[in-house]
């Protein structure tokens, strides 16, 4: 059996994975190893009534023993040690969440439901870094792939709606945090004048009170445009992704689609949300455009236009800790016949993150 280490497994991305692993009996097929870069020693998770004692993520001689490595630890972690490890010799398969290899020209990005004939062209030719993409490309490329298979998309915005677990764990903590705070202070008032409670929550949305270390801004009854660092032109990280991935993903990177937009957190919990702007190649009558949808894979969900539909279905309540994608809101805009309006949503964790990872090792295996 290959043996697989499984690095940042205490995570946000990690314990996803873990769970997934576990339902589809994953491990079953594996030897497992499990490390960490702060509890080496301490005892790690249970699985199939095994306590798998942790190893030192930072030792190149332990690593090097592996077959594969899946990293969830992020991109700090990344940048040091694959590196060593392949400077090293190591010679092993590296399945990465964090966005530090994504680009290089050896990696590839996997979302094999989109991209499968990229993933086993790499192996054949004997590459060995697999890199899921960024959550809100692939939940895009999952929902709408089947647009883009068929040649119809001659450029697209997407506005996104990401939830605070795309940071990770204490960003979950701290918007609840924020979220505790404002509801004992609201409980106070909520018998008062509305302007009185309304003003009481502006003040304390600029207090103190309000820890905002994670998001640098308090997400609670607030948005934040800003995600990830500034590249060019006052363009976000984040946002440049949407272009540069999915054309990599697409294996378009010589005929690249335009893709642009603005990326914003948002006070939901789990799943991203985001509304899409596509200008279409030509004009494609909308029961065909919803056929594409509805019959692009078994993940897609296709919500009705309709306002029932849409509130019970098209939002991170109904897809959260779901493999679905739900695509909806679909209609041609006022700006012309070729202008398609979308809305989807899905688990960053899950196909935007987990998911893709345990589907490459059980290729690779
Ligand atoms: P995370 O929750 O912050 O976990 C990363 C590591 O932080 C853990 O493995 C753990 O490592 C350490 N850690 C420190 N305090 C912790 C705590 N209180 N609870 C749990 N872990 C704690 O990060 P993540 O969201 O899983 O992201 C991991 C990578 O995946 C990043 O590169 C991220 O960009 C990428 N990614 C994330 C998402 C998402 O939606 N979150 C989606 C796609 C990709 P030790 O055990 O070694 O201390």
């Amino acid at each position: 059996m290959k043996k697989v280490g499984i690095v940042g497994w205490r995570g946000m991305v990690g314990s996803v994975l873990l769970d997934r692993m576990v339902s589809e009996n994953d491990f079953d097929k594996i030897e497992p190893k499990f490390f960490s870069t702060s509890q080496a020693g301490q005892v790690g998770p249970k699985i199939g009534g095994v306590d798998y004692v942790l190893e030192d993520a930072n030792s190149i001689e332990k690593l090097s023993e592996l077959d594969i490595i899946i990293s969830c630890q992020g991109g700090d972690y990344t940048k040091s040690v694959h590196p060593k490890l392949r400077s090293a010799n190591w010679t092993g398969y590296w399945i990465d969440a964090a966005s530090a290899l994504r680009m290089n020209e050896e990696s590839v990005i996997i979302l094999d439901p989109v991209n499968r004939n990229v993933i086993d062209q790499a192996i054949t030719e004997g590459r060995k870094d697999f890199i899921g993409g960024n959550c809100t490309v692939s939940l895009m490329l999952m929902g709408i792939g089947a647009l883009f298979k068929e040649d119809l998309v001659e450029w697209m915005t997407s506005m996104t709606y990401q939830a605070a677990s795309g940071g990770g764990a204490r960003h979950m903590k701290e918007l609840l945090t924020q979220m505790d705070v404002i509801g004992q202070k609201s409980k106070e008032l909520m018998d008062g004048d509305i302007l009185d409670l309304d003003a009481a929550m502006s003040e304390l949305l600029s207090s103190k009170e309000i820890n905002s270390e994670c998001f640098g801004a308090p997400l609670a009854l607030n948005v934040i445009p800003w995600i990830d660092s500034e590249v060019e032109a006052g363009q976000t990280r984040e946002e440049w992704k949407a272009y540069s991935e999915t054309n990599k993903i697409l294996g378009r990177e010589n005929n690249p689609i335009p893709i642009d937009g603005t990326c914003v957190r948002v006070g939901a919990l789990r799943s991203h949300s985001q509304a899409l702007t596509i200008k279409l190649k030509k004009n494609v009558d909308i029961k065909e455009i919803e056929s594409l949808l509805k019959n692009s894979s078994e993940w897609v969900e296709f919500v009705p236009n309709t306002p029932e539909a849409t509130r019970e279905k098209l939002c991170p309540r109904y897809v959260s800790g779901t493999l679905k994608t739900v695509v909806g809101r679909v209609r041609k805009m006022n700006l012309g016949d070729d202008y398609l309006n979308i809305f989807t949503a899905g688990d960053q964790l899950l196909w935007g993150a987990a998911e893709p990872l345990r589907r490459m090792l059980n290729i690779l295996l």
